[in-house]
């Protein structure tokens, strides 16, 4: 409903436009409006497609690269902005092939084209830049972005490591495929989302070539570089492309297999798995510490428990596929992939979802975790909080206990479905919950997403 509205009002605005008025235009909006980061992303265009060139030298630190970005304007546009921190350097930016004005400043990246774009025009912007990307460090003091290893780069970007490394409109509402062209020394093995599609070596240096084709936030990109022992290979009906850090080879042995009985059962309740390839990145990297649900492949620090490979397995539906509309809305990923860690624990017999609510549940009312509402967790600060993971999954369990299990199921194969490379949020989750099982919920969800304090069951 949402998107054919949306279709709707382009098409109004597109015809009665005369030719002089979309050479006129105004500023694109620096930001896409998210309170918790209000830099993030840009207004006035929207991207469909990135076609990343990288070269890096894991020795010296720099990185090379070109991003062509094409784009559709949304509005008549004079100018507009790309996400990049100001540590690397743009060289020069072109749209349509012309050469642009450009200026950096902060993480803003502002071009203002020859001539300004008409809304609803197609166009393509080629920013080439270098230098030596450095991480960032994110309200709750954890490291996000390019983050360097004693062999090369840990890649995650969740939530606003994406303009780290490349130019872009980085804010989990642009949604976009992605190709990444990836030249690093012959030692290291690149790998990043999608499917391998090439893979050459000259003067001993190694290009690999990623084919992203289902849309993707940009937090949930990357490109992570080390020596890896990899492997690329059809196993249980899935492409399972894998890399492990040798140094922890040993306790990855079956890494691979791994992975499809837990996408099958997954499939079999939230719907078929929604991208053509799949696998994991196991990196030595001791001070990141956290792994990343990086879409069709998560990054881990180390060997993925059973939990911890259902948690991130189990995010490609939700957090990936079926992407939050705002920040706040997190425990739609954390809280699903939190549940969905309980229905594999419980489906291998090694401890029941009840019981495993049952053990949140008992945290003592005074606890400060009961005063931090999942859907509302108050800051940047707090958007991986215990709460936003473990109440999260718990609205769901008292949710499936008021709808029964067949309107419960329903409702997620519904969400995985309707909002499929999409974006949603909290109130269309209640909204569709309502809407499937025929009941009315928003005291429950009141109660257990939006009050502090402990809900009663
Ligand atoms: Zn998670």
């Amino acid at each position: 409903m949402k998107r054919l509205l949306a279709l709707t009002a382009t098409a109004f605005i597109l015809l009665p436009l005369s030719p002089a008025l979309a050479h006129d235009g105004t500023p694109g909006a620096p930001g896409a409006g998210d309170p918790y980061f209000p830099g993030q992303g840009n207004g006035g265009y929207d991207a469909g497609h990135y076609d990343l060139s990288l070269d890096y030298d894991p020795s010296s630190g720099r990185l090379t690269g070109v991003t062509k970005i094409t784009a559709r304007a949304t509005q008549a546009l004079s100018r507009f902005n790309l996400d990049l921190v100001s540590t690397l350097s743009v060289r020069s930016v072109t749209v349509d092939g012309r050469p642009a004005v450009f200026a950096q400043s902060g993480n803003e990246l502002v071009v203002t084209p020859a001539r300004s774009l008409g809304s609803g025009r197609d166009f393509s912007v080629v920013v080439r830049y270098d230098g030596r990307p450095v991480h960032v460090v994110d309200p709750d003091g954890s490291l996000d972005g390019w983050i360097k290893t004693s062999d090369g780069v840990y890649n995650v970007n969740e939530p606003q490591g994406a303009m780290t490394w490349y130019p872009g409109n980085h804010h989990m509402t642009d949604k976009a495929t992605h190709r990444f062209t990836v030249t690093v020394p012959s030692s290291r093995v690149a790998v990043a989302n999608g499917d391998l599609v090439a893979k050459w070596s000259k003067g001993g240096h190694t290009t690999s070539v990623w084919d992203s084709r289902e849309p993707m936030a940009s937090y949930l990109a990357t490109v992570t570089i080390g020596k890896f022992e990899f492997a690329d290979a059809r196993i249980g009906g899935y492409r399972v492309t894998t890399a492990v850090d040798p140094k922890l080879a040993g306790d990855a042995k079956g890494f691979p297999e791994r992975h499809p009985p837990v996408l099958d059962y997954f499939s079999s309740i939230f719907g078929p798995y929604p991208f053509s390839s799949t696998g994991g990145i196991i990196d030595h990297a001791p001070e990141v510490g956290y792994a990343l649900e990086t879409q069709t492949r998560p990054v881990y620090p180390r060997v993925p428990s059973e939990s911890l490979l259902a948690h991130e397995l189990a995010h490609q539906w939700f957090g990936d596929s079926v992407t939050p509309t705002l920040w706040r809305d997190i425990w739609l990923n954390e809280g699903f992939a939190t549940y969905s860690e309980w229905l594999w624990l419980d489906k291998l017999g090694t401890r029941t979802v009840q019981v495993a609510f049952d053990a949140a549940y008992a945290t003592p009312a005074e606890d400060e975790f009961w005063q931090s509402p999942p859907a509302d967790p108050g800051g940047p600060e707090n958007l991986f909080h215990d709460p936003v993971y473990d109440r999260g999954a718990m609205t769901l369990h008292v949710l499936r206990l008021e709808v029964g299990d067949p309107a419960f199921f329903a409702i997620l194969r519904a969400w995985a479905s309707d909002y499929k490379y999409g974006n949603a949020d909290t109130a269309a989750f209640v909204a569709l919950s309502e809407r499937v099982s025929g009941k009315q919920l928003d005291a429950l969800f009141e109660a257990w997403l939006f009050k502090p304090g402990k809900p009663t069951v």
